[in-house]
């Protein structure tokens, strides 16, 4: 077993870096509760340590060409997926989730982002503009110096998931994981060194909100990409304006999961087994209103409810344990708020919501039944392993009632009849939409929400558009004329 404690708080500059005057951050391990390691928030010389050694390195990154820089992410997903095991535990250790999950969804889908951008970083180019005798060219840019902000749900993923399209755009990042998951984005940054990225490009600071709010109001930086919650969305993206900062919001969702009556019962079990509780519920895009259309949803209920009594709980560490904690104590006491909410409001508590007989932050998958679209767990992203269940009948009424919310980030539609398939995803308000699957989130897709959801994309060519920007240079080679 890897020794989870970080050789130190802060990655700075080509190197780990401690300051112990900053406030501690105790680090728990979900699955006992215990503390495996301490962190120390950044201080105001941290995050001018960062700050300054990301603005001296960028200019000289973006001389490269972009076949340079690509090689150098390109390697380090190689040593990613050599060291995929370590790196699987150390995510385990960090968020909780098992291993069963680990090992194949988060060293490995950083380093999917790694060499998808890698390879893409030596194809970017700007386009010619012929105007008669005259021309114009544009050149891609770089933005500078670019801060991501992290969610707990996914450190290693998300820290490559914004660090690997900026530093192939030419930028400089300097990446503060949430506070809550400190360690698994260390080991990114030190992987990153170790393909040969100059010092001073990938810098990774510890931190609550407050060092956030002090990255992204430094005149120094040019963008924050952030994953989190609508709440800090709005904060952040606020304190971006006033500098004109560029921004990606990757934010919260409560997307709708619709099962029509000529579906696949077990295909749309799955696909809502897949969209609720893995990751214990903790993924953004999670289908948890599960519409069913009413001549089938006793069937599906009844399955579902099977299905989940196949989950194993245990020792997130044993690779046949499909079922983990939740992040921290605090996520599992808003999840079971959530819980008694829903029986208060009259919906049907069919299984799950509890608490396991241990230590750590165990709480068993929650099916709601009878849910109505007024109730609070039908309304507010939970964030945890519980599932609504409505009923409907018509396919308008379903599009109406699923695009019936503030948020945008995804929607899925189970269905034989592909025609409908197709009419659904149109008319439904989402940043990604899936047919008969849920919650693929492939690197060369792009991925993010509409709405309150968020601003931007990530993945895919379409990130490219979020990290550079363009230049457009005018050349005459007619004569040039004057007005006096
Ligand atoms: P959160 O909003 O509490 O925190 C997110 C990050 O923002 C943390 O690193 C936090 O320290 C930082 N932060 C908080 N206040 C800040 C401020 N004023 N200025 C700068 N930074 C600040 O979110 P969370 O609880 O860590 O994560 C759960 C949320 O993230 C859920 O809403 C979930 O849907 C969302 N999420 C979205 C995606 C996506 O891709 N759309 C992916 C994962 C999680």
């Amino acid at each position: 077993m890897i020794d989870p404690k970080p050789t130190a708080s802060h990655f700075v500059n080509g190197a780990y870096l401690e300051d112990t005057s900053g406030t501690p951050i105790e680090v728990f391990y979900p699955a006992t509760g215990e503390v495996i390691a301490t962190v120390y928030a950044a201080t105001p010389a941290v995050v001018e340590a960062a700050v300054a050694s990301a603005k001296a390195a960028q200019k000289e990154w973006a001389s490269w060409t972009g076949t340079e820089r690509g090689r150098v992410l390109r390697r380090a997903a190689d040593i990613m997926r050599d060291r995929n095991h370590d790196l699987s535990q150390l995510e385990t250790f960090d968020t909780g989730k098992p291993m069963s999950e680990t090992l194949y969804v988060d060293a490995t889908s950083g380093a999917d982002a790694l060499e998808y951008f890698g390879g893409l970083a030596g194809s970017l180019t700007g386009e010619h503009i012929q105007l008669g005798e005259d021309f114009v060219y544009t050149m891609r840019e770089p933005l500078g110096v670019c801060v991501g902000i992290g969610a707990w749900n996914y450190p290693t993923q998300i820290s490559c998931w914004k660090g690997a399209p900026a530093l192939a755009c030419g930028n400089a990042m300097i990446f503060k994981p949430s506070e809550t998951t400190p360690l698994c984005a260390l080991k990114v940054a030190e992987i990153l060194v170790e393909a040969g990225l100059p010092a001073g490009l990938y810098n990774v600071i510890q931190g609550l909100g407050d060092v956030g709010h002090s990255l992204i109001t430094d005149p120094r930086v040019d963008k924050v990409s952030l994953t989190g919650s609508v709440a800090t969305g709005k904060k952040v993206y606020a304190t971006a304006a006033e500098g004109m900062r560029h921004v990606t919001m990757e934010l919260g969702g409560k997307s709708p999961l619709i099962v029509f009556d000529d579906a696949d019962v077990e295909a749309a079990v799955s696909g809502a087994i897949l969209g609720n509780f893995y990751s214990s519920g903790q993924v953004c895009s999670n289908g948890t209103r599960v519409f069913v259309q009413s001549g089938i949803k006793p069937a599906f209920v009844a399955r579902l409810k099977e299905r989940l009594a196949g989950a194993v709980l245990g020792d997130p560490m044993d690779e046949t344990t499909t079922f983990g904690p939740m992040v921290s104590a605090r996520q599992r006491e808003i999840v079971e708020g959530f819980v008694a909410k829903g029986q208060e409001e009259g919906a049907v508590l069919v299984c799950g919501g509890t608490r396991l007989d241990k230590p750590g932050f165990w709480l068993t998958p929650a099916i709601f039944d009878n849910v109505t679209d007024d109730m609070t767990i039908a309304r507010d992203e939970i964030f945890g392993p519980v599932l609504s269940v409505l009923s409907f009948e018509t396919e308008d009424e379903v599009v109406a009632r699923a695009n019936d919310t503030e948020f945008g980030l995804a929607a899925g539609v189970f269905t034989k009849d592909l025609s409908r398939g197709h009419r659904m995803v149109k008319a439904l308000e989402a940043g990604t939409c899936y047919i008969n699957t849920y919650n693929d989130a492939p690197v060369e897709a792009p991925f993010g929400g509409v709405k309150l959801s968020g601003v931007g994309r990530e993945n895919s060519k379409a990130a490219i558009n979020h990290f550079s920007q363009m230049k457009s240079v005018y050349v005459r080679l007619s004569e040039i004329e004057a007005p006096f």
